[in-house]
């Protein structure tokens, strides 16, 4: 039967993904079922989207709500999800403004837009982004990336973007001056290989912007919607954005992007100069309201200590396996193991043992699982994983 299904997903979709061998059924909570009835442990938690885990009750019941109110009416119209949710983002950040798209890659154009715009206002012509980087598949985003596998033989991008070493305060000081207009940057990177940037390197970002006068534009998509045990994951550094971008988790699972500014960007569109068809869905907004409001009655205090739990198992892990971790990477729920193999192999182990997670910059093992996992699902996952260590070593060549 999977023979069959993968034969038809060959014969009719355009080949962009690698797909996991597993059929979907139906999927709750921090567990995916299969067609045959097996039943596997999440973690990768739909790429860092289901952060309440699958089918979440309230949700569901907000998202049916709203349907039989209205599923699209177009931005010709106020909207109470909309403005709802936007308040409760404006709370969360202290930001002014809010930009609804449908993706992070939408919400990062965005972004590169306000940009360009500020910085032609103030004779501003270039923008930073770093290596390492994801900001999604778009041009505006692609020409802010480096990876070649995202590039090769699509060009041109766009002109006028530096992209410079990360997390390098030296590389970061030569590279600033009066035409810089913006820096772009993850203060976690999640595609890159969960790199994180330091204190020293945001006290220089700091300095360098009061000297020079920059948007600093900071990438949430994937680290945003408390993964990291902040709302944000700039919340956890001595940082005022200009600009944020949230997607992923925001939704609950429906497709919603929003993009963030600061007061001193309220007035940088005029009427008509940005825009989208489906952006700020009600229903996905009336869901994304939902994620907000059980982050709001949830003790995130249980998430964070639950997380503190994963991280001190994993590091455990690394003592007993020194010649095949290097490096307990991440923060919250965004977490690598930096591996001394290809972390393809160590996935698909654990995929045999009905345990999903992922694999990214080759030798890294990512999990950004649902933020719901309980206890004994996180001790359940540190033995398998644990077991699949074994079970590596015993195959190895
Ligand atoms: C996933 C991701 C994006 C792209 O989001 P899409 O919704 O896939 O367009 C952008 N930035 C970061 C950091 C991401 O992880």
């Amino acid at each position: 039967m999977i023979n069959s299904i993968r034969k038809r997903d060959k014969e009719h979709i355009l080949n962009t993904y690698a797909r996991l061998e597993i059929e979907v059924a139906r999927a709750e909570g921090c567990y995916v079922w299969d067609t045959s009835g097996n039943r596997y442990l999440d973690l990768l938690g739909g790429i860092a989207v289901n952060v309440l885990g699958h089918s979440n009750p309230k949700i569901i019941s907000e998202i049916e709500r709203q349907l039989h109110k209205y599923m699209h009416v177009s931005n010709f119209f106020y909207q109470e999800p909309q403005i709802k949710l936007a308040e409760k983002l404006i709370e969360l950040t202290g930001l002014s403004k809010v930009f609804f798209s449908n993706s992070g890659t939408e919400s990062t154009d965005g972004a590169l837009k306000i940009a360009r715009k500020w910085g032609a206002e103030n004779h501003k012509h270039r923008v930073i982004s770093f290596k390492g980087g994801f900001h999604g598949r778009s041009y505006g985003a692609l020409s802010l990336m480096e990876k070649p596998l995202y590039k090769d033989n699509m060009g041109p991008f766009l002109a006028g973007i530096d992209t410079i070493a990360y997390n390098d305060t030296s590389i970061l000081t030569q590279a600033i001056n009066d035409n810089t207009a913006a820096v772009f940057l993850e203060v976690i990177q999640g595609e890159g290989g969960l790199n994180m940037v330091s204190n020293e390197f945001v006290d220089t970002l700091n300095t360098l912007q009061k000297k020079y006068n920059f948007l600093i534009c900071i990438d949430e998509v994937q680290s945003g919607v408390w993964r990291t045990g902040k709302f944000c994951s700039y919340q956890h550094y001595n940082l005022k954005p200009d600009i944020i971008w949230l997607a992923k988790g925001l939704g609950g699972g429906l497709p919603l992007g929003a993009l963030i500014t600061s007061e001193r960007l309220d007035n940088i569109f005029l009427s008509g100069q940005h825009g989208t068809t489906f952006g700020g869905n009600p229903v996905s907004c009336a869901a994304g309201l939902a994620v907000i409001e059980e982050f709001d009655n949830a003790a995130i205090s249980t998430l964070q200590l639950n997380a503190e739990h994963l991280k001190n198992g994993l590091s455990k892990l690394k003592s007993k396996y020194p010649n095949y971790i290097n490096e307990i990477k991440g923060k919250g729920y965004m977490l690598g193991l930096d591996l001394t193999f290809e972390s393809k192999k160590l996935r698909d182990l654990l995929l045999d043992q009905r345990i999903i997670t992922n694999s990214t910059s080759g030798n890294i093992l990512r999990l950004v699982p649902p933020l719901i996992l309980t206890k004994a699902e996180l001790d359940y996952f540190l033995e398998e994983l644990d077991k699949a260590f074994m079970r590596y070593i015993e195959i190895m060549p």
